[in-house]
């Protein structure tokens, strides 16, 4: 079902947008290469949320354990945070979905910690890029497979693949509605955009075969080839006039 947002609710979702980007921000300008943990990031973030007044949005979704998701290199998305240690070189991605009065609000960012392989390096550049092509289409009178072709198009050009059996998803009133938004597909296809529309669009591109495995905690999702993996996520509200990002500080 897709639930068309009102401004009042845009309103409340945006507020809840600046927090996830203000968690987003904090935690990865706290990454020290060989000293800081996923579980530490895990900790810093869910005590932002709550004192911000928050409810994080991941934790006790479906069982998941913690308030961000942080998926380390081969790690695509939804990485339980643990304590391997975050090193030089590595692609960390932190995704996080915050309600605020009510409403809720879902981005995610990769950095690269320290100095990066050139192909990591690009892979993360792709990946954010292939997220704002998304973006600058998806607006009313659009269709979903407008968004997907934008991203699909872009990392495929450059020799890298979407990673297989993962979307984008609706957000807002909760942290998974319709419509999945696919990262492939065909230029004027599929449902029409319109105003009201509150989407999580979210490339998670691999640097080598498309393919993803379950890991051994039944969450975390890696390449199959162990190849990296990046991974950038904004929630957009479609409104009248164009497309606004709503999780920016
Ligand atoms: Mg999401």
């Amino acid at each position: 079902m897709i639930i068309l947002k009102s401004d009042s609710v845009v309103a409340r979702m945006r507020e809840a947008g600046r927090l996830v980007a203000r968690v987003l921000r904090q935690c990865a300008e706290s990454i020290q290469p060989n000293k800081t943990t996923p579980a530490s990031l895990n900790f810093l973030a869910e005590r932002m949320v709550l004192e911000a007044g928050g409810f994080p949005a991941f934790k006790g979704y479906r069982g998941f354990p913690a308030t961000l998701c942080v998926s380390v290199n081969e790690q695509v998305v939804h990485g339980i945070p643990g304590v391997r240690t975050i090193r030089e070189g590595d692609l960390v991605t932190l995704d996080t979905g915050i309600f605020y009065q009510g409403f809720c609000a879902d981005a995610a960012i990769t950095v690269g910690v320290g100095r990066l392989s050139p192909d990591a390096q690009q892979l993360m550049n792709v990946t954010e890029q292939s997220l704002q092509k998304a973006i600058e289409v998806a607006k009313a009178g659009n269709r979903l497979g407008d968004i997907g072709h934008a991203i699909q198009s872009h990392v495929e050009a450059q020799g890298f693949s979407v990673a297989l059996g993962l979307a984008g998803h609706g957000v807002g009133r909760t942290i998974h509605e319709g419509p999945d938004v696919p990262n492939f597909g065909k230029p004027g296809t599929g449902m029409l955009l319109e105003p009201g529309m509150t989407l999580a669009i979210e490339p998670m591109i691999n640097l080598g075969k498309p393919e993803v495995e379950m890991d051994e905690d039944d969450w975390t999702v890696i390449t199959a080839d162990r190849s990296l993996s990046a991974h950038f996520e904004h929630t957009i509200a479609i409104t009248e006039h164009g497309v606004e990002i709503l999780t920016v500080e």
